[in-house]
């Protein structure tokens, strides 16, 4: 904006010596600190004074000799300075003359000889007022542009982390500031779990080594928190030294090299009131930081009230949210006068950030709910291990991977014996123990990658077997009957002997697609049913090279 006391400097291209020197009457006719006016003869002289020194405004002579007339001379010296405001002189007093240069980028067309001294003045003053506005339009929409650029980088990961240093990083690029961070104070809902979280930097750029780690500016940091929570807005110091910040907290904050400072909160969503006391018992908690808070806040310094630490901050509660963190800026190289669109750009970024980070939060909320659920869907409540549903799926993927590969696939099946009395004794409880010690026990037989302990149903389990052969198959169920027996488990009603046992049947075959795994079933089933037979208490296989002989107890 313009004061009286503010001279304007002034190139005149003008080759006619008696226009010239009307102009410079014109213009000279005001108090002398008015209007510093030069006058050039040539096109290509006034862009050599241009390209040496600024002007705050071109008086520019459409027909000056040295160029091929119309708009080339306006052309010419807008692709040397885009941003200095051109009034157009002419003598054609033509409209679509006037629109024309207008459209090529002047601001103004004044026609010789039809003006006088105060429409000149006019015109120079709002040619540099509608360039001042146009040039703040257009930064406006280059903003927005990149606002816009830098919202889709964040929209476009569900990696907190990763849209957390996205952003410092492009941030830090285009504020131009020596550091941003984004710092995670402590966490009060985690804190409610049991499992404190404390305030940490979580993603920063342009940092030091060692910076994160820094006591003293993460002693700052919290206190700045404290403040955002406090005044429910931001944090802008422009000048570290000249703030009225007590001394201590200056040194502290000059240790870390900061000149200036802008933080930003990013809020989430929540219960207010909770994090607010939260906040008040926590921030407090360490000493040290209790002694720089203390300094920091005792002053009128940032016009906000003392805080008493019996009273929560006077804004609280008003919108409802709680402080995540803040995302901050910092000057090293010297003082900053934080503009009002920095200040805009920077809270509605953090904005957005509190919005990907609340997704990324849910998003792994769901991915662990859907992670439980997977979990409860594929294991046997009583026992732990995999369920019948579990083992049917897996008992067809291998067969159709065995089938390619031509390998072998073993599936052994036990059964309890005696487990109806074994119930009628013990209970239905002391029933369900039984059950789960024998399915830990096989499941600590059958451990080899692939291999699939699961609950078949009943008093019934199966082992699934890859790549493995029938000889095999019987070293794993012998394994596990043998097991069972070290064991014990006290069976008064067995016909056996005074413990658990149990009767397996094995089979083993190289899958075929046209085959189903049924059939695999159905044969290890039959060899246990000729276990039992025989006597239980034994293993048995189908293809009859069968270990018949009871398992010794
Ligand atoms: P066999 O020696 O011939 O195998 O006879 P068994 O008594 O073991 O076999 P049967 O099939 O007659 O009985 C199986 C018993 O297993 C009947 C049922 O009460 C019991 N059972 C099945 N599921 C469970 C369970 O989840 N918990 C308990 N406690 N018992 C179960
Ligand atoms: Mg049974
Ligand atoms: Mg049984």
């Amino acid at each position: 904006m313009l004061t009286r006391n503010q001279s304007l400097k002034i190139l005149l291209v003008e080759d006619d010596l008696a226009d010239a020197t009307l102009i410079e009457d014109l213009l000279g006719s005001f108090s002398e600190s008015l209007f510093r006016l030069e006058t050039v003869k040539s096109l290509e002289i006034g862009l050599g004074c241009l390209e040496a020194e600024n002007f705050d405004a071109v008086l520019l002579d459409l027909s000056v000799s040295d160029s091929l007339g119309g708009s080339e001379a306006l052309a010419m010296l807008k692709a040397r300075s885009p941003t200095v405001p051109v009034v157009v002189l002419t003598d054609i007093n033509d409209e679509n003359t006037a629109l024309s240069v207008l459209r090529s980028g002047a601001q103004d067309c004044l026609v010789k000889g039809r003006f006088h001294r105060t429409l000149l003045v006019r015109a120079i003053h709002y040619a540099i007022e509608r360039q001042r506005i146009e040039e703040q339009l257009r930064q406006q929409a280059l903003r927005e542009r990149l606002l816009g650029q830098m919202i889709e980088h964040i929209r476009s990961s569900i990696d907190a982390s990763s849209i957390l240093q996205n952003t410092v990083a492009e941030v830090r690029q285009f504020l131009k500031t020596d550091r941003v961070l984004v710092y995670r104070c402590q966490d009060w809902a985690s804190q409610l779990d049991g499992e404190e979280q404390k305030g940490a930097i979580v993603a920063g750029d342009g940092l030091p080594d060692g910076y994160t780690e820094n006591q003293n500016i993460n002693a700052a940091l919290a206190v700045s928190c404290f403040v955002l929570v406090e005044s429910q807005s931001v944090q802008a110091i422009a000048d570290i030294r000249a703030a009225p910040l007590a001394g201590r907290c200056k040194e502290l904050l000059a240790d870390c090299e900061i000149a200036a400072v802008l933080s930003v909160p990013i809020w989430k969503s929540g219960d207010w009131e909770t994090a607010n006391t939260k906040l008040e018992e926590t921030v407090w908690e360490s000493e040290k930081i209790e002694d720089i808070a203390e300094n920091y806040l005792l002053l009128p310094a940032l016009g906000k009230p003392r805080v008493e630490s019996s009273s929560a901050p006077d804004a609280a509660g008003k919108n409802g949210n709680i402080l995540w963190g803040m995302l901050t800026a910092y000057n090293c190289s010297g003082v900053r006068e934080w503009q009002e669109w920095e200040i805009d750009f920077l809270q509605h970024l953090a904005n957005q950030v509190a919005i990907a980070i609340e997704q990324s939060q849910l998003y792994r909320q769901l991915a662990i709910a859907n992670q439980k659920l997977q979990q409860l869907a594929t294991t046997d409540g009583l026992t732990g291990i995999a369920n019948r549903r579990q083992f049917d799926r897996v008992l067809m993927l291998e067969w159709r991977r065995l089938a390619r590969e031509e390998m072998p696939l073993s599936l052994i099946m036990f059964d309890i014996d005696f487990f109806k009395l074994y119930n009628d004794f013990y209970g239905h409880l002391g029933g369900d123990d039984c059950l789960r010690q024998v399915a830990g026990a096989i499941a600590n037989c059958a451990k080899r990658a692939g291999d699939l302990p699961a609950r078949y149903g009943g008093e019934e389990f199966a082992v699934v077997l890859p790549n493995t052969s029938a000889k095999g198959a019987n070293v794993v169920a012998r394994k596990i009957c043998d097991t069972i027996a070290d064991l014990k488990l006290p069976h008064a009603r067995s016909s056996i002997g005074p413990y658990v046992t149990l009767s397996c049947g094995i089979a083993t075959v190289i899958p075929c697609t046209e085959a189903s795994p049924d059939t695999l079933i159905s044969r290890a089933d039959s060899a246990l049913y000729q276990a039992k037979t025989a006597g239980k208490n034994r293993i048995f296989h189908a293809s009859n090279e069968s270990e018949t002989s009871p398992i010794l107890m």
